[in-house]
Order: structure tokens, then sequence, then C-alpha cells
């Protein structure tokens, strides 16, 4: 089935709104194994009357975002009915609905707002619970002989929120009426981190290709800093047994299959274990704890976030000693060790993370290059304190070096949890 999506609005154009309909409505209809054929981004005005027209001729779907709004530069309606050559007609019911819409948020209705109640005859109005705009659906035509062909349009609304609750209520469920997809086709997402995407290519692509013989399982990698996404599409059958080949043979790298972010899941992990987190940063600036707190839920595990950039801080907040940053240097495996012990000490927490580097591009030296970076962890485990730090080489740039890092970070406490929880 080939599905077109036009994105209306000038501002996608000039850059002072992201145009995240597209990505948003790709997921969406992988989810029921449409693949979007093309997706065009078109000013408001007439360039989205030539855009209906060209994309109806090539296409069996077409969904439109955008300029349903009641102003003189939505014509997205307008520019439908045109291009399938009929009127436009006033809903009765649609006109109730606006009407019921403004009351409930007590303000006037506008004359305008009435062409909100348009649509081009022979289409259905589809309801919008969250603003003004209601969407349109025009089925595809029927032929002379009785087949069904032209093309399926939607028309949906530009605020996300509207946009997002229609596709879900109104689209999905049409979408697939038309077609036949096995019930048990999908995607599944796997997060993998601390693996390069050559590497897990070079190792797993022959393998994860021969799964399912003729039966087509989909492959797909996305690489991000600190991160790599192995995507699969196809029977649930064959996702599932890729999954587990991948997991099996990167399982310190694995993060999550559904769709969590690393942070969540190590939030998550920790509050079904029941453990308190403690931070201690230097080179990240805080980024680590930023994350953690981006979680919900994570005031059950998260008690302290030390950012302590001088040497001065790493020694009045955490004990770190003034004769083991003389001898060994800020960044260094010392170091990351007595600000891991020092920040568990003073939390009291059951995990402590600790991390030095350097971010670059100055402060490197031969010994210790731009890119050197110490994470250290802490825990208790039967009563006893057990430290240690591993070194990690970062030169990316300051920002892409706080997130690799951060995720290194991550990943350091996750596999801890994961072993402990294994061995208990
Ligand atoms: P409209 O329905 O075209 O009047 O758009 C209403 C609101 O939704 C405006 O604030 C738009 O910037 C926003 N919007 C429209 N299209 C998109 C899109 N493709 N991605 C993100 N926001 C959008
Ligand atoms: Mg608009």
């Amino acid at each position: 089935m080939k599905i077109e999506i036009i994105n209306t609005g000038s501002e996608l154009l000039l850059g002072s709104t992201l145009n995240t309909h597209g990505a948003w409505l790709g997921q969406r209809l992988i989810e029921v194994g449409l693949r979007v054929q093309r997706l065009i981004t078109v000013p408001d005005g007439e360039p989205i009357r030539d855009a209906i027209k060209d994309s109806i001729a090539v296409s069996d779907v077409v969904i439109v975002t955008g300029g349903l709004g009641p102003t003189s530069d939505d014509i997205t309606r307008e520019a439908t009915a045109e291009a399938l050559g009929v009127e436009l007609i006033e809903d009765e019911h649609a006109v109730r609905c606006l009407e019921a819409f403004f009351k409930k948020i007590n303000r006037p209705m506008t004359p305008s707002n009435l062409k909100q109640a348009q649509h081009p005859c022979g289409a259905d109005v589809l309801p919008n619970d969250r603003g003004t705009a209601p969407g349109v659906y025009v089925p595809p035509r029927l032929g002379t002989t009785g087949e069904k062909k032209g093309c399926a349009i939607f028309l949906l609304p530009g605020p996300p929120h509207e946009m997002h609750a229609m596709y879900d209520a109104e689209v999905a469920p049409r979408l697939r009426a038309m077609i036949d997809i096995p019930a048990d086709f999908g995607v599944t997402g796997i997060k993998f981190s601390g693996v390069g995407e050559s590497r897990f290519q070079d190792e797993l692509d022959a393998k994860l290709e021969a799964i399912g013989g003729d039966a087509k399982l989909e492959v797909g990698y996305c690489a991000r800093p600190g991160e790599l996404d192995l995507r699969l599409i196809g029977a649930e059958s064959l996702r599932e047994e890729a999954a587990q080949l991948a997991i099996d043979t990167y399982p310190e790298s694995y993060i999550s299959r559904n769709g969590d972010s690393l942070e969540k899941t190590v939030v998550d992990l920790l509050a079904k274990m029941k453990l308190k987190l403690a931070l201690v940063e230097s080179c990240t600036g805080g980024r680590i704890a930023s994350r953690v707190t981006d979680v919900s839920g994570s005031s059950k595990v998260f008690t302290h976030g030390y950012v302590t950039y001088s040497n001065e801080a790493k020694s009045q907040l955490l004990g770190v000693k003034y004769e083991t940053l003389a001898k060994y240097g800020a960044v260094s495996q010392e170091v990351a060790v007595e600000m891991a012990q020092g920040g568990l000490v003073h939390s009291k927490a059951d995990i402590a993370i600790s991390v030095t580097g350097i971010a670059g591009p100055t402060g490197g030296t031969e010994e210790k290059p731009v890119g050197t970076v110490w994470i250290g962890i802490s825990r208790i485990q039967d009563g006893e304190m057990h430290t240690s730090a591993v070194q990690k080489y970062q030169p990316q740039g300051r920002e892409v070096f706080k997130q690799v890092v951060s995720q290194a970070a991550f990943m350091l406490i996750l596999n801890s949890l994961r072993a402990k929880r294994k061995n208990s």
C-alpha cells in the first residue's frame, strides 16, 4: 500500500516549529506494517493544493496534517475538495460539536470557526475532543464496476496532541481494516550500549539475516552517541528469536527491548531491588543526575548528586585525600575510587558512581589525553564496601563526551545490578 504524508505549515519550513508529525506517523504506521513512501512538507497556501493533487494521483493513502484551523491560511479542506473536484459542505453535527466545544471552554464561537465544520462532499468528519478542528476522512471512491479505486485521504489537525489522539482513534482502525496484516506482525526495538555499530553488524548481521528463511525479518540499525538501536520488523516469533540472539551475543551491552531509555531501565531496576543510588560527578557536571531525575519515580532511588569539579570540592565534600590528588592527579583510578567511596559513605546509599575525566578540548597531556575518563563504582555487599573503577577513552568533544560517559556510567550500574540479581 502506497502511503504519503503531507505536513503543511510555513513554520515547519521556516524552522520555527520542528516537524514532529512525519516521524511520529512513520513510527505508528510501521507498527501495522505500513511504510511511508514519501514525506512532503509544504508551506501554507497554494502549495498544499498542488501537493495533495500530486499525492492522490500516485498513492493509496494520503495523510495530511495541519491547516484545518479557522484562519485564512488554513486551506487544507478547500485544497482537498478542489483536488477531488467536489463541493465543500457544512456538516450539521460538526457545527453542534464546535458549539459544544466553545461552550465547554467558555469562549464565544466566531463565524470563522464555522469554516471548520466544512468538509468535502462524500467525506466523513472525524471528531476532535481536544480542539476545534475536526478531522476529515475521504474514503477511496468506488469505481464504475463497484471495485474500490482511488485514494483514501485523511486530514488531521496540526497541534500534536490533537493529531496523535485522532490518529489512534480514527485513522489506525481504518487503516487496519484496509490491509491484511498478520496479527503478530510488529516492530521490536532493542537498545544496546558499549558495542560499536560495525562490530555488532559484523558479528550478527548474517545470523539475523538467516532467521526465518524465506519469511522475511527486516533488520535495521540506528547508532547514536553511546547507544545502538537494533530494529526488527516482522512476525513475532522471528523478532523473538532475533532479539534473543542479539541479547545473548552482547549481554553486557543490552539495555532494554521495550523502548525504555537507559536511565529509566536503571531507575526501575534500582526501585525493584529497593536500592539507593548516589552520584559523584566531575567532568559530566551533573549530566548523570539530570538524566536520573528525568525519570518519573527517581525520588525513590536517588539520594545525592555531588558535582565536585575542583580538587577542594572533592576533598571537602567526599574526603578525597590531598595526597591522592597530588600523587595521581584528579583524573586517575585512585581518585575515582576515593570519590565513589566518599559518595557512598556520605550519602549512605547502596551504590555510588563517580566520574572524573578530561572532556577537552584543553587540559590533556601525553599521559592523560583529552577523552580520558575514570568511572568508579562503590557498593555495599555482604556488609562490606566494594569499590572499583574502569577507564574509558572518549575523545569526541564536550557534548558527545558527556553523553557517552553518562551512558557508560549507567551501564556500569546496570550490569552491577544484574550481576547482583543473578547471584542472589
Ligand atoms: P495548524 O493546524 O496548521 O494551524 O497548526 C496548529 C499548531 O500545530 C501550530 O502551532 C503548528 O506549529 C503545530 N504543528 C502543525 N504541524 C506540525 C508538525 N508537522 N509538527 C509539529 N507541530 C506542528
Ligand atoms: Mg498551519
